[in-house]
């Protein structure tokens, strides 16, 4: 299911990161493969009112980065705030009053249908109220008053989003398709491989038109399987966003991630690994989505018998948090080794959905405590009560155990190199959750 996306727009020091960490703060109980996933995440999941939807903090996209007068970053944030998302929060700062920036950035906002709150950040005294009053002038509607740093009216704030939002929709979700998200930066050859794939001569593309709007959905059929490519890069080739804005968003990208089965990540390998590929790759990993690392333009490499490895070492390092994903190196260029990508989709798809018994989960419990036994903490040893997996992809298995404190780490991620050199799961993401019972 395609989460909504709710963005955030406002200038430097408004207070966005502050609500964006009150708002998905506390405690995930999942364990990540490798910690420290993502060093600058411009993107959350939330949850509030068992409503789910991610959270985009436009500030981090990186309008700067070619030296764009800031005015005009600003403007783009915005823009692509309309674009992608289904509900904007423009933030200003109650302390600072109005700004010029803050009117270009509503001059932007007032074009769209598209819900938008005015959000005015650090009032921490709600009877000063001219201090968002003021705002009014934006011609947005309503300040809405908060503290971010407070957690002052937030909750009020997210009521409302939650209303907002576009009512849940009943994508239908056929189990025996296999929805395959093509994602990466601009021009890694994204439609270029859609193309060859679908070009292919045993591929049977079927007419139905794509349902979404924001992705160009191509269902197939090859060797009695059904596909759906969610093309990301399809929209700019229709001609409904301007490239300046496309370039830099990666929101596009989450959506198709939501609603795919398995993501293939492609990297121009001319290029190697960039800061833009571990965002869009972190956010797959963090989907729970089986995952496949195609490394595009291979073609464009010099190469001798030993590249390959070279290149498998710097994106293991690079990527260390998609250890299990496979690599292929391809051309669409060229077709080279273009049939093996469908090929590792289905192999990668096959590990996501395993399901292993719990009594052989158990079995291979006793023998890794054997070896290793648990760890203990002043007198008192954690003691592993029952391990059983509760859902398919990702992988999920659940935990009971005498004392959650006692799990440290170090030991969850040792049982989970085991769970993997035992049951493979290759190409897909593994979950453990800790239930603490005595
Ligand atoms: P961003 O650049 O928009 O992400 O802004 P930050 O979240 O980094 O906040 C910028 C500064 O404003 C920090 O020093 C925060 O502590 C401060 N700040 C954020 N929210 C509030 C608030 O509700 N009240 C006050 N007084 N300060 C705040
Ligand atoms: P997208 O933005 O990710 O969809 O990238 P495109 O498919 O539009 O490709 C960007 C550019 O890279 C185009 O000029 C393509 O012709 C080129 N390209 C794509 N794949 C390959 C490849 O495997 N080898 C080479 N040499 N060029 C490629």
């Amino acid at each position: 299911m395609a989460k909504p996306i709710v963005a955030v727009v406002g200038r430097p020091n408004v207070g966005k990161s502050t609500l964006f960490n009150r708002l998905t703060g506390g405690r995930v109980a999942i364990v990540e493969d490798r910690p420290g996933v993502t060093r600058d995440r411009l993107y959350r999941n939330a949850k509030w009112l068992n409503r789910e939807f991610t959270l985009v903090d436009t500030g981090g996209l990186e309008f700067g980065a070619d030296g764009n007068p800031f005015s005009e970053v600003i403007y783009k944030q915005a823009e692509a705030a309309i674009a992608e998302a289904d509900v904007i929060l423009f933030m200003v700062d109650g302390k600072a009053g109005i700004t010029a920036d803050d009117e270009t950035v509503a001059a932007v906002l007032r074009r769209t249908k598209k819900p938008v709150f005015l959000v005015v950040n650090k009032i921490e005294d709600f009877s000063q109220r001219d201090k968002y009053y003021e705002f009014f002038a934006l011609g947005l509607g309503d300040p809405i008053p908060i503290s971010a740093t407070h957690g002052m009216n937030t909750g009020d704030l997210l009521d409302a989003v939650i209303e907002a939002l576009p009512p849940e929709g009943d994508e239908e979700d056929d189990p025996d398709t296999i929805k395959i998200a093509v994602i990466g930066k601009p021009n890694v050859g994204k439609s270029s491989m859609v193309n060859a794939i679908l070009g292919e001569e045993r591929v049977i593309v079927s007419n139905i038109p794509g349902t979404t709007r924001d992705a160009i959905d191509t269902p197939f059929e090859r060797e009695g399987k059904h596909y759906v490519l969610i093309d990301t890069a399809g929209m700019r080739r229709k001609g409904k966003i301007d490239e300046s804005v496309e370039r830099y968003s990666v929101m596009r990208s989450l959506r198709a991630v939501d609603r795919s089965d398995v993501v293939l990540m492609v990297i121009d390998a001319s290029q190697g690994v960039t800061e833009q590929d571990k965002k869009i790759a972190g956010y797959a990993h963090e989907a729970g989505k089986a995952c496949v690392l195609v490394l595009n333009k291979w073609d464009l490499v010099p190469k001798d018998d030993k590249t390959m490895n070279r290149f498998d070492k710097v994106v293991r390092s690079e990527l260390g948090f998609l250890n299990y994903a496979p690599t292929i190196y391809v051309s669409a260029l060229t077709g080279q080794r273009l049939p093996k990508i469908l090929e590792l989709v289905d192999f990668v798809t096959e590990q996501a959905n395993r399901r292993i018994p719990t009594s052989v989960i158990n079995e291979l419990m006793t023998d890794i405590i054997r070896v290793t036994p648990a760890p203990s903490d002043r007198g008192r040893r954690l003691k592993i009560l029952y391990v059983t997996q509760t859902s398919v992809k990702p992988p999920t298995f659940v935990f009971f155990v005498n004392d959650e404190e006692l799990f440290h780490f170090s030991y969850q991620r040792h049982i989970m190199n085991r769970f993997r050199e035992t049951f493979g799961f290759e190409g897909t993401p593994v979950r453990f959750i800790i239930r603490q019972r005595e």
